[in-house]
Parts: structure tokens; sequence; C-alpha cells
């Protein structure tokens, strides 16, 4: 018998392949539903996949891992796989793909029908405590019960939002058996700043970001900023935000410069303003700067002027806000941590896991995948291909 541990979108799908090859496959999951993650994700509507998928979408100590899941489960498997349980997928924004029903709900039903069929065996309300190598395979504890199984995989996830099941009993586990664990952080996850920047909390605009970790340009990304009570989220910011957190985790300074007006060049900005200022004369800098950016941004902006009219304005003004604008810096002192977080950044080291099966590589018939591996990906439909991906290549093995 197989087990498999967590019923999320790793484990759903290692389950599906493993029984598809004939194998008796039980699923232990902790959480009283399945795969409540999935049921989240793409706000709620389920990013599945990318019509892009490359290794550098991949992160971790040894990104290269993904290539084998990678080459044998690339976007068209994924629509492949899916399109036979029933989904029809669309593009969305930058090859995002989502289920047509605009429902995670539907990703969700579609791979428990399909347990279901195959006969797969799923134990709702059953954390797996603890695991222990005995003889011929594993002993399991469940619900004050000893079970001996001859496989098993680890799909247990990250450390990203509790609230959905994640905990680190995969970590644990994989310690307990002599696996290496990469220190885990938040990724793609809101980030926390010094600056006071509650009056200006809502404003949402697009623009460029850049993370200076001590001084030097180390990502950067275009996309939505939004500024919140405590610092910045949006899309923009998510996606550069694994470097924010991993050079936090190794306390050196990290800034972000916004370029809150990234269409045009300064010298642009600065005559579009001239224009609006003669144009405004005698009205306010809110006022002058109406239509253009947001109204609680520029006061923001020009608050450090201490200037209340456009008249009041002289030159060299004008280049101090054209300055702020293309180079608003946020000194950046934390994340909203695992709380807000979409994944974890680490996990078990990929250098103990044999890549083409997913075993480990130092106890037979021990298998890993997903997001408890340390692998994450971008925003976009990365992370989801990655659980299904690895979950796919464990199923074939664990089947073998
Ligand atoms: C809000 C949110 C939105 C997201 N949106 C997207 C998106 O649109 N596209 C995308 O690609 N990625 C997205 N992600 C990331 C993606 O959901 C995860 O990377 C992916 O679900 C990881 O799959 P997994 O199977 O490895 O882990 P999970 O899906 O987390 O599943 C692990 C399961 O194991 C169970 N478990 C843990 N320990 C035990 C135990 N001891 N015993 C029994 N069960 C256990 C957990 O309850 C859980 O159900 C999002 C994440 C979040 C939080």
């Amino acid at each position: 018998m197989i087990a498999v541990i967590g019923a999320g979108a790793s484990g759903l799908v290692a389950a599906i392949i493993a029984a598809r090859a004939g194998a008796k496959v039980s699923v232990y999951e902790k959480n009283s539903k399945v795969g409540r993650k999935i049921l989240a994700t793409g706000n709620g509507r389920c990013n599945i996949t990318n019509e892009d998928i490359k290794t550098s979408n991949f992160h971790g100590q040894n990104p290269s891992f993904v290539n084998h899941s990678l080459n044998h489960f690339n976007t068209l498997t994924c629509k492949k796989f899916f399109e036979e349980l029933g989904i029809v997928m669309i593009e969305g924004q930058k090859g995002r793909l989502y289920p047509k029903s605009a429902q995670s709900s539907s990703v969700v039903d579609v791979l428990v029908y399909e347990c279901e069929r195959l006969g797969v065996e799923i134990n709702l309300d059953s954390e797996v405590t603890s695991i222990a190598q005995s003889e011929g395979g594993f002993s399991l504890h469940v619900k004050e019960k000893n079970l001996h199984v001859r496989k098993v995989l680890i799909a247990t996830g990250g450390l990203a939002m509790p609230t959905l099941g994640s905990c680190e009993s995969g970590y644990v586990f994989a310690k307990k058996l002599g696996h290496t664990i990469v220190n885990p952080y938040a990724s793609l996850v809101q980030l926390v700043c010094s600056e006071d920047v509650k009056s200006i909390s809502g404003v949402k605009c697009e623009g460029d970001v850049e993370v200076l970790v001590d001084g030097k340009v180390c990502a950067n990304a275009y996309g939505d900023i939004l500024f919140t009570n405590y610092g910045v989220s949006g899309s923009a910011i998510l996606d550069v935000s694994r470097v924010a957190s991993q050079a936090l985790q190794r306390k050196a300074d990290v800034k972000l410069k916004l370029d809150l007006a990234s269409e045009y060049t300064k010298e642009q900005l600065k005559n579009i303003l001239e224009r609006r200022k003669k144009s405004a004369f005698e009205k306010s800098v809110s006022f002058w700067l109406e239509g253009f950016i947001n109204s609680k941004l520029a006061n923001f902006i020009t608050k450090s002027l201490h200037v209340r009219f456009a008249k009041e304005l002289n030159n060299k003004d004008l280049s101090k806000i054209v300055f702020g604008l293309k180079n608003f810096i946020l000194s950046v002192e934390d994340t909203k941590g695992f709380k807000s977080a979409e994944v974890t950044a680490g996990g078990v080291r990929v250098e103990e896991i044999n890549p083409t099966t997913l075993e480990s590589n130092l106890i037979q018939n021990l298998y890993f995948s997903g997001e408890v591996l340390d692998i994450d990906g971008d925003c976009g439909g990365y992370n989801l291909h990655w659980a299904w991906a690895s979950g796919y290549m464990a199923g074939k093995s664990l089947a073998k």
C-alpha cells in the first residue's frame, strides 16, 4: 500500500497517477476538506499553470532540480491532464491559465472525482503525527493508530497561510528521517516598511519596483503597487518579495525604489508638470496634479515641500516632485510573514532527492513532492505547476 500525506495539489495528482498505474493508494489529510489551499488560489479562480514555464521561473538552492519534472510535465501535459478531467483552460494576463469556470472549486472537484473513480481512499481529519521506518516499509501514526505502508509520499506543502492547513510537519518528518531542511522563509508576500504610509493606504498605481539590497539592485518588476497601512503590496511587490525576504533573513539593508511614473522620462515628466502648473496656477497642489496621479499620493509627495498652491512651486520644487515620483524610496523592515504569504521558499534539500523519481536518496520508498521541497516559483501559476509536475513524477515512480 502507498500512503500519500497531504490532499493538496501535489498529493492529489500523485495519488491519481499512481492509482492509474494500478497502485493501491490511501491519502491522509489533516483538514476536514480536500485541497483547501487550491480553493484559495488565484483569488478563487486558480491560476493552474502558465503558457511559458521554464527553469528560470523556479528558485531554491538548486533550481535545475525541476528540469526532469518540467520536461515530463510541461504546460501541454498539464492542459491535457486537466482537459481529460473536464477542465477547459483560458488564458489571462502574462500567459496565466485559469479554468474557464473561473472557479478553483472546479479544479478540486475534478481531482476528487478522479480519485473516487480510481478507488483512491481519501481520509479526512487524519493528521499523520509521525513516520518511522519499519520492516519492509514505514509505520505511520494516524488518529491514535499505527499503520504499516510500503511506500510514503510526503506532500505536506510549506508554511504559507497556516489557516489553510499549512504546518511544519513535512519538515519535522524529513528531518527525523535524516534529511536536511533549507531554512524556510516567506515568499510572494507583502512588505512592511519603516516609513509611515498610512495616509496613502489604499492607493493603487502601476509602476516599476527595484529591490536594493545593501545599495545594489537585486530584483525588479513592473505591475501594481498597493500602499497599505503597514507598507506595500500588489503584484509588482509580490514579484520581488522573495529577494527582499531572503535578504532580510541575512539582516541585509533592504530598500524599495518605486518609479510611479515609469511611462515618462524625468524630462518628459518635468515638462508635463510645468504645463500643468501654468494651467492651474491659482489652484492648490492637489488640484494641480488632479487626474495625473492619485490625489492622496500627490499630497503625500508635495507635503514634504510645504507648498499649498501651484504658484508657490519653483523650478527646484518641480525637480524634487519629479524625483519623488520616479525615486520613491521605502525601507523594508520585514515581510508580513507566513500568515499572509502565498508560498514558502526553502524546505527539504533537493540534493538529497532523486530528481527523476522524487525518491529520497537516503531512504528507499520515501518520496517528496510539491512545496515541501526547497523549490518555489514566481507568481503566475508556477507554484501550482511545480506541485502538479512533481506530484505527477512521484506518482509514476510510486507505482513502479
Ligand atoms: C492565497 C494563495 C493563493 C495562491 N494562488 C496561487 C495561484 O493562483 N497559482 C499558483 O501557481 N500558486 C498559487 N499559490 C501557491 C500554491 O497554492 C501552492 O504552492 C501549492 O498549493 C502547493 O501544493 P502542495 O500540494 O505542495 O501543498 P498544499 O496545497 O499546501 O497541500 C498540502 C496538504 O497537506 C496537508 N497536511 C500537512 N501536514 C499534514 C499531516 N501531517 N497530515 C495530513 N495532512 C497534512 C495540508 O493540510 C494540505 O492540505 C497560492 C497560495 C496561496 C496561499
